[in-house]
């Protein structure tokens, strides 16, 4: 009687489990975050990349909290799910993650915050990297349209609550980079951090 009702068992979750496998044994996350999960896992397919469940962990922690996550804090936040993960099960996610732009690394803080804007930008003088159409633009024309160019951010840090803000101001970067080849110099990449207090700690 027992074999039968574990078979039963099986049957039922079958369904959800062939439906979402790389949802599996994971941390439960909001429906607003598996949603950008899930565009985050197709934008990684498009560029012929994986969105592996321990990477889909991490971005989701890091989607899950408006204020930067720190490696360690991810790491034990991971270990909820995964006992065994060590840090290089997180740097190694961080990397892919940096790497692709889902994610920036918040260099004042140590910490990591992701990025939303890359997956929803169609400008291709802003990410170039961030649209089939872009790099085919950026690849025609050389310098005049600089892959690097996606790879820069600009934040407003708040002091008081931790959250940060991303800037998502295309024509800040434009200035800044045309400024720096203007004097021959060839930026590869830009983080700007802006420290100061956010409107809703100002109205406290
Ligand atoms: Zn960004
Ligand atoms: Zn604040």
């Amino acid at each position: 009687m027992q074999e039968g009702s574990q078979k039963d068992q099986c049957r039922k979750d079958q369904p959800s489990a062939g439906h979402r496998p790389e949802a599996q044994q994971g941390l439960a996350f909001s429906a607003e975050v598996e949603a950008q999960l899930e565009a985050a896992r197709q934008w990684c397919v498009a560029r012929g990349e994986r969105l592996t469940p321990t990477r889909a962990q991490v971005l989701g922690l890091i989607l899950s909290d408006p204020r930067p996550s720190g490696a360690y804090e991810l790491l034990s936040r991971l270990r909820e799910s995964h006992p065994r993960a060590a840090p290089p099960t997180v740097y190694r996610a961080l990397e892919f993650l940096l790497g692709l732009g889902l994610i920036h690394r918040i260099e004042r803080l140590s910490a990591f915050t992701a990025c939303l804007h890359v997956l929803e930008c169609h400008d291709s003088s802003c990410c170039p990297a961030g649209s089939e159409a872009g790099r085919a633009v950026s690849e025609e024309a050389g310098t005049t349209v600089p892959k690097w160019a996606c790879h820069r951010a600009y934040f407003l840090i708040c002091r008081l609550c931790g959250h940060v803000r991303e800037l998502e101001e295309a024509l800040v970067s434009r200035l800044l980079l045309q400024t720096a080849s203007g004097l021959g110099f060839r930026a590869e990449s830009a983080t700007v951090e802006i420290v100061g207090v956010c409107a809703e700690c100002a109205g406290k």
